[in-house]
């Protein structure tokens, strides 16, 4: 007897064949479609399908899962879109977790892993199936039509048959000068065969050469840890880890061997990097090591090159692919090791829905596909290292010298109280940053200054009656940009010409208080006219191509000094500075959110980290009014254990992360009580459920309070905190709040849930 007899027809009107489908709507529900008899098969799990929604179409996913065999009305699939499922099954599950952990639709996350366009948002007219650009080419050619032909069309062929085709048409018209008629009239003949042909966009020129590259034998550490992961992809399975490298310590070149040993057995490799732009060394160095093997994936790419490198990934013609936060959920066939540099970074956090953290959602990854998971930073986050000393976390191996024996800066804290009391007045400068500036400058050397703020002055302030200008739609002070001459907001855009009389009483009292980076680069001018003096801040990079332009003028030596905010402190390596001046080193420190401390420490080991790469050393100056603060203490020393030690006890003593989790809530709108109204309803739910599950213990609900920055583009907004000592309980009261409340009928759409949250602004 023969095995298909027993495989079930598929018409057999007993069986289900409903499928579930996930649509991009702010929707927490699946939706249950027929599939109509004319179609085989149902459609399998990650497949793009039409379906009729409401009065409109939409492009779905079938999802995994148990569709109601029977049901009133169910509507009919309309079309199936993919000969294959679009989304491989371990992906698919990847998005229900982000939606069931970051509370998110999951539609909209299946539409956040997909090139933009794939799923259609109502409001896209028709599906774009699948968008790829195609070139008509000259596909094949058939001389033995030769003795029909005119002489010259002859010899166009015998030009062909010399090239390596395809050939595209256009190309071809243009090198052999002749017209696009001809060819056509060569086709009607069927002496060549014309075909679209698919290219690819791609955000390099393909003019350009692969960079060459230097390959360092490794030294000591970076072969200790080279082994540990080798050993871990031998094994197979998942596997995580944690390079804790002070900057400057190789670990770039640690991933680029690792990857390299990937690729070479077969296998493909993905590594998250906080922002492509500001450091285009590491995409050069990756096309160097792999050539075309590697798929780069940001958000300044156009559409049509993030789909191409998309299915460049996903028909495993690029193996290799470096990205920033959200190709974490690049389509890599056979994932063997992902690799998240600077994992500490805020970048792999995204602000919106959904509002998942790239490294958490790599090692979710990670166990899904059976990879090895790598974390990279000199400053990881307080809860990685942490975890890093219990089993069945990222254990932590250490790169505890910097490469070739180079030693770390040499790091000086300058009091500013005392430099006030000096001079009688604030400097932007003290007198040890000034001197060593300027004998960086007599020797030609470079430097770098951070001050995290742009424009010119943080604030205008009336001094005779004190009042301030703020924003009109947002809790915050205008900031004064002299390039554009108008007080801006650095929230919404909003801006306002510079007033001569204050607007409060009239009086002509104006006075710009604080500094920006735009102040402390004409001070600079000032006291160097001789210097070259550039600037990088998100004011200076605005125009497309300018911030390569200051990037590369600063590396090639023709900007002597360069100014700017964090932008400067990310991962480069300028061999040229030997000196880093950091200004308002504290500013952060008084900022209402638990992590200021981290990121105060963060933030100036990275920027001393910029100086002394090359061969001569560096220095680093850091300026501040709290010497004291154990983040600058720690930062001075250069000395992460230092911090480690004083941070774990702050969050202990208050119970935040590691020693909780936290979820934070965020209500907004523009009426002020009907928000708090909401606010408040939302969180007796909670107090409710709390109580329920028997929780009232372990889980603190903080508010309703209005948040840090009370209202932003017109809105007022309110937040709940909770923090607990067990996640799954406080994921479990919110869930039961919200699903309570939207039987009810409430519109949630105001209300945006956060996960481990890493801004409480
Ligand atoms: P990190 O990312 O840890 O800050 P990088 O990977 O950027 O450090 O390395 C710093 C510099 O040292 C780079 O210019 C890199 O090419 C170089 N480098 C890395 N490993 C070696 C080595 N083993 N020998 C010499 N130079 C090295
Ligand atoms: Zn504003």
């Amino acid at each position: 007897m023969s095995a298909s007899l027993e495989i079930p027809s598929g018409r057999d009107p007993e069986r289900n064949r409903n499928v579930q489908v996930a649509v991009p709507l702010p929707l927490f529900q699946e939706f249950t479609y027929r599939v109509p008899d004319r179609m085989e098969a149902p459609p399998a799990a990650g497949t793009r399908v039409l379906v009729p929604f409401r009065h409109r179409k939409l492009v779905g996913i079938v999802v995994p899962g148990s569709p109601p065999a029977a049901g009133l009305n169910l509507k009919d699939l309309e079309r199936v879109l993919d000969p294959d499922p679009i989304l491989s099954p371990q992906l698919l599950s990847l998005g229900q977790w982000v939606a069931r952990y970051y509370f998110s639709p999951l539609g909209e996350v299946l539409q956040s892993m997909l090139p933009p366009g794939l799923l259609s948002k109502p409001s896209a007219p028709e599906p774009r199936v699948w968008p790829v650009k195609t070139r008509m080419s000259i596909r094949s050619i058939d001389p033995s039509r030769g003795p029909d032909l005119t002489r010259r069309q002859r010899e166009l062929l015998a030009l062909l048959a010399a090239r390596k085709l395809p050939v595209p048409v256009a190309r071809f018209v243009r090198e052999a000068r002749t017209t696009h008629g001809t060819l056509k009239a060569l086709a009607a003949r069927g002496a060549l065969v014309l075909k679209p042909v698919q290219v690819y966009r791609s955000p390099w020129l393909d003019s350009d050469p692969p960079p060459p590259v230097t390959r360092h034998s490794l030294n000591p550490d970076q072969s200790r840890i080279l082994n540990q992961i080798e050993r871990r992809l031998s094994g197979g399975g998942f596997h995580s880890m944690l390079i804790h490298g002070i900057t400057g310590s190789g670990k770039t070149e640690v991933y680029l061997n690792a990857i390299s040993q990937v690729v070479q057995n077969g296998g493909s490799a993905l590594m998250l990097v906080p922002e492509i732009g500001l450091t285009p060394q590491i995409s050069n160095q990756f096309r160097g090591w792999f050539g075309s093997e590697v798929a780069i994936l940001h958000s300044a790419l156009s559409e049509g090159e993030r789909f191409d490198q998309w299915l460049r990934i996903r028909e495993g013609k690029a193996r290799v692919v470096i990205g920033t936060r959200s190709s974490v959920f690049a389509p890599v066939p056979d994932l063997r090791i992902a690799i998240v540099d600077e994992e500490h970074d805020s970048s792999y956090k995204q602000g919106e829905m959904p509002r998942y953290h790239a490294r958490d959602t790599a090692l979710k990854r990670g166990q899904l596909e059976q990879a090895l998971v790598v974390l990279g930073s000199a400053t990881p986050q307080l809860e990685i290292y942490h975890g890093s000393r219990e089993r069945g976390r990222p254990q932590a191996e250490v790169l505890p010298r910097r490469v070739l024996d180079r030693s770390l800066p040499q790091v000086q804290v300058v009091d500013m109280r005392l430099e006030f009391q000096k001079h009688g007045k604030a400097l932007i400068l003290s007198d040890l940053l000034r001197e060593l500036l300027r004998q960086s400058l007599e020797c030609n050397d470079q430097a770098l200054i951070l001050l995290n703020r742009r424009g010119y002055s943080a604030a205008l302030l009336c001094r005779s009656c004190g009042s301030t200008e703020s924003c009109r739609n947002c809790s915050i002070s205008l900031t004064y940009h002299r390039d554009r001459n108008r007080l801006l907001c650095h929230y919404c855009g909003f801006s306002r010409s510079l007033p001569t009389r204050c607007r409060e009483c009239g009086k002509r009292y104006i006075h710009l208080l604080g500094e920006g980076t735009e102040k402390v680069q004409e001070a600079l001018q000032d006291l160097f006219p001789e210097a070259r003096v550039g600037r990088l801040d998100r004011d200076t990079v605005r125009r497309k191509g300018s911030l390569q332009r200051i990037l590369s003028d600063f590396r090639r030596g023709r900007t002597d000094v360069l100014v700017g905010t964090q932008m400067i402190a990310k991962g480069h390596d300028f061999p040229g500075v030997t000196l880093v001046g950091v200004l308002g080193a504290d500013q952060g420190l008084k900022l209402p959110d638990f992590r200021a401390a981290e990121r105060t420490f963060q933030l100036l080991t990275q920027v001393a980290g910029r100086a002394g790469r090359g061969e001569r050393g560096g220095r680093v100056v850091i300026q501040t009014y709290f010497p004291n603060h154990y983040s600058l203490k720690a930062a001075r020393r250069q000395d992460y254990p230092l911090f480690f030690q004083e941070e774990i006890e702050f969050r202990r003593r208050f119970q935040y992360p590691p020693f909780s989790a936290l979820v934070s809530l965020l209500v907004q709108g523009r009426d002020r009580n009907a928000t708090l109204d909401l606010a408040d309803r939302f969180g007796r739910r909670l107090l409710e459920h709390r109580k329920r599950i028997g929780a009232q213990q372990r889980l603190r609900i903080l508010g309703p309070a209005p948040a840090p920055l009370e209202r932003i583009k017109g809105e007022y907004r309110f937040q709940i905190l909770i923090k607990a000592v067990r996640r799954p309980e406080a994921l479990e009261v919110v869930r039961s709040s919200r699903d309570d409340l939207s039987r009810k009928g409430v519109n949630l759409k105001k209300v945006s849930v956060d996960v481990d949250p890493v801004n409480l602004m």
